[in-house]
């Protein structure tokens, strides 16, 4: 059984131009141990996904309808009192772009201290040693714990906020974005730090990016998400060294080796569709080179094409006969 199972999940968000349709439909499991990979352009839902494990949807976002299933509790479900005890000391999350989110004028030791005192309700004492014990976990000598964060680099306030992730020893740690504006060097770093913590710690991770290449290196599995839907699921074997879907290989190819020559990454053309009125049929054909007028007019299903691959496109349920 999984420890989180995501199913049939529709998120939306209200705005003055109508109902965001963020995420619809969209279902993944997470096993004990396990990483999965979440990835898609800016905007795909991937985010959204994630904020809706946490429930901590801005005011104008809803879980309209679907389950999150944490050891049998449904997380949509739960009254806020309950989830207040599921976030953080089960599932914590790294917000994208959180290294830049510390607080600049308190030490970092007190800022990755505060939540163990709050969910833990220990004292001062416990707290800092607990506070030196993560900042070595996450490669930072605990002297340092009284530095500010202006005297760290990115990559060091990247580690202090995942040394916050952990502070409450959660099971599930969610990463959003977690290298994107590092250094390439660093990247890899960062990536190695992960999944060595989840080696050691036995942790399951969700990391969401739009950058195959960084999930290739350190996920079991792979979920590509287009437009709120979910495009194509699989081992990271399959979706990425056998890609069915051509929004992953678009994906995959925008996006150069981690591990490679330092280049930009491609172009992959036209814009991601309005989510108050997306296109009918498939929601890639207006991007796709390969759509034909089934495209334009009936969705395609997610279908297991074997071993648990999944993908959502009409190549590879349908004789194209145009
Ligand atoms: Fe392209 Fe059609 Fe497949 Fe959609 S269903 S990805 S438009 S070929």
């Amino acid at each position: 059984m999984p420890l989180l199972e995501v199913k049939d999940l529709q998120v939306a968000f209200t705005t003055s131009e109508g109902d965001v349709h963020a995420v619809d439909g969209v279902s993944f499991s997470l096993g004990e141990g396990e990483s999965l990979g979440l990835a898609g352009e800016s905007g795909c839902g991937k985010t959204t996904a994630a904020l809706s494990i946490m429930r901590l949807l801005p005011k104008n976002g809803r879980i309209v309808s679907g389950s999150i299933n944490y050891q049998g509790y449904d997380l949509t479900k739960l009254r806020d009192a309950q989830m207040r005890t599921i976030r953080w000391q089960h599932i914590s999350i790294i917000f994208q772009g959180a290294m830049n989110a510390l607080n600049p004028v308190r030490r970092i030791g007190a800022q990755i201290a505060e939540p163990i005192k709050l969910h833990e309700g220990v004292d001062d004492e416990v707290a800092n040693k607990r506070v030196g014990e993560l900042l070595e976990l996450v490669g930072i000598h605990k002297d340092r714990a009284a530095d500010y964060p202006h005297e760290f680099s990115g990559g060091m306030r990247q580690r202090v906020m995942i040394a916050m992730a952990l502070a409450c020893n959660p099971k599930v740690v969610i990463a959003d974005e977690p290298v994107t504006a590092l250094d390439v060097m660093i990247q890899a770093q960062i990536l190695e730090l992960l999944e060595r913590l989840k080696r050691e710690l036995g942790l399951s991770m969700i990391l969401i990016s739009h950058d195959l290449s960084v999930m290739a290196e350190t996920c079991d599995s792979m979920a590509i998400m287009y437009a709120g839907k979910m495009v194509e699921t699989g081992s990271v074997r399959d979706v990425y060294k056998n890609a069915k879907h051509p929004y992953t290989k678009d994906l995959i190819a925008a996006f150069p080796d981690i591990k490679g020559a330092r280049v930009l990454p491609a172009y992959i053309p036209g814009d991601i569709p309005s989510l108050v009125h997306p296109p009918q049929g498939c929601r890639f054909h207006p991007r796709c080179k390969f759509a034909w007028s089934l495209c334009e007019q009936e969705e395609p299903a997610l279908v297991d094409l074997g071993g648990g691959h999944c993908a959502a496109c009409h190549l590879n349920t349908t004789e194209r006969r145009e």
